[in-house]
């Protein structure tokens, strides 16, 4: 115990829970930063019920519960406002968590003994010797470790070092975000309702984050701009409200409270057939980047940080490399998995032809193929490192 060190690049809530999984394992870790402070435009996210699984073991549900919004119901309707016909939310209410994404970033890093996140550390490369890991920053300063995890998101400097450079793919949509204050919905949304509209090539999203105070908004639609995957790209109201209408009386009354939006591509990143060295390793969207269509991205990083944290318990420095080739076998088929469900349910949230009724059966087989109820990652790690 505590004889391995592992240092994680990037604080986003993939790099935060392993951090968290490994602590409780008694394993030595540091996370490095780039950014100063860690204050992320408002943006929502919500867990299910498979990161729900992982954060009740971590000892964290609670926390969660209470910054999240306590969501009545979980409704899917067409863009006129007719229910999808037997439509069934992917996950029980109960399990589901829409949080404000800052604040809950936060609240993974209080869950970390002070001094375990480090900010304005900019991971410029890393070179491997016998040793462990050399890791550079920006400034010119190094640490070293036993293992290096890339967490540092899509555009991640770590995973060339990997592999061959792998570019994310845009889907040709885009979303619009922004955050209301519940007060001025009076009237025009229950906030305490998760809804989702689907139509013709674009689809309207909504559901209440901090502690129902604010309703969360996503709006996709189609673009051929190569916007970037900015979480602060503006965008124009207007444009929003042009998109949506003619839609349901609700999605114009939220898109008429909204005073600004944001521009976000939608991408994800084609599987990489491996993403790790002896000792470097990738995790969450460094590694897989999906579309957000299930609401998966940041749950499959929560997975991985399960999963390479039970691999990496009681490790010896030798034993790194086998536990990251075993971390990865995992995770790789699973992710695959898991990026062509959110590419499939993007498809039929904004697809033609497809009857009310079929398109709610097609969309919940597609929720069913993936298992997010029951599947359990750190009962599999346990099992499959029981067997190293
Ligand atoms: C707008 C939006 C909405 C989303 N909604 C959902 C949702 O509802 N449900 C869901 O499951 N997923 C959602 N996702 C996806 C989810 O947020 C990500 O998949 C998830 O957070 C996992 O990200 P990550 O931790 O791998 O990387 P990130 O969150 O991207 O974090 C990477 C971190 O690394 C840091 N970093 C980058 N480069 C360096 C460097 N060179 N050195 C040091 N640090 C570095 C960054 O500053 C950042 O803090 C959403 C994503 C976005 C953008």
């Amino acid at each position: 115990m505590g004889e391995m060190n592992v240092a994680i690049i990037g604080a986003g809530i993939g790099g935060l829970t392993a951090a968290i999984a490994l602590h409780q394992r008694g394993v030595d870790v540091a996370v490095y930063e780039k950014a100063r402070e860690l204050r992320e435009l408002g943006a929502g996210v919500v867990i299910g019920a498979n990161g729900a699984r992982v954060y009740e073991r971590l000892g964290l549900l609670d926390s969660l519960g209470a910054i999240a919004g306590k969501l009545s119901d979980a409704t899917m309707q067409t863009w006129q406002g007719v229910p999808l016909p037997g439509y069934r939310w992917v996950y029980p209410l109960g399990r589901t968590f829409p949080m404000h994404r800052a604040e809950f970033q936060n609240l993974l890093v209080s869950a970390l003994p002070p001094g375990t996140v480090r900010l304005g550390h900019e991971f410029t490369g890393a070179a491997q010797d016998a040793g462990g890991v050399r890791i550079d920053f920006a400034d010119g300063s190094h640490a070293r470790t036993d293992a290096l995890v890339g967490a540092d998101g899509i555009h991640s400097a770590v995973q060339p070092l990997v592999g061959p450079k792998s570019a994310p793919v845009s889907e040709g949509i885009m979303a619009y975000r922004g955050l209301i204050p519940a007060d001025r919905l009076a009237g025009i949304y229950d906030v305490g309702a998760l809804s989702m509209w689907v139509g013709p090539r674009q689809s309207f999203l909504v559901f209440p984050v901090s502690d129902g105070a604010l309703l969360n908004v996503v709006a996709f639609v189609p673009t051929n701009l190569d916007v970037e995957e900015s979480w602060s790209a503006p965008g124009q109201v207007s444009d929003l409200a042009a998109a949506y209408d003619g839609w349901d009386t609700p999605v114009r009354g939220i898109i008429g409270a909204m005073d600004h939006t944001f521009r976000w591509g939608i991408y994800d990143r084609a599987p990489m057939p491996t993403w790790s060295t002896d000792r470097i390793t990738l995790l969450g969207d460094a590694a897989h980047a999906v579309t957000p269509h299930l609401g998966q991205g940041a749950n499959q990083s929560v997975e991985d940080a399960i999963t390479l944290a039970v691999l990496l318990r009681d490790a010896r420095a030798a034993d790194i490399p086998a536990r990251l080739r075993r971390y990865e076998g995992l995770r790789i088929e699973r992710n695959r998995q898991v990026r062509e469900g959110a590419r499939e349910a993007g498809k039929l949230y904004r697809s033609t032809g497809l009857s009310p009724a079929r398109q709610a059966e097609r969309i919940m087989a597609t929720y069913d193929s993936l298992e997010l109820n029951t599947y359990d990652p750190e009962h599999i790690a346990d099992t499959a490192l029981a067997t190293l």
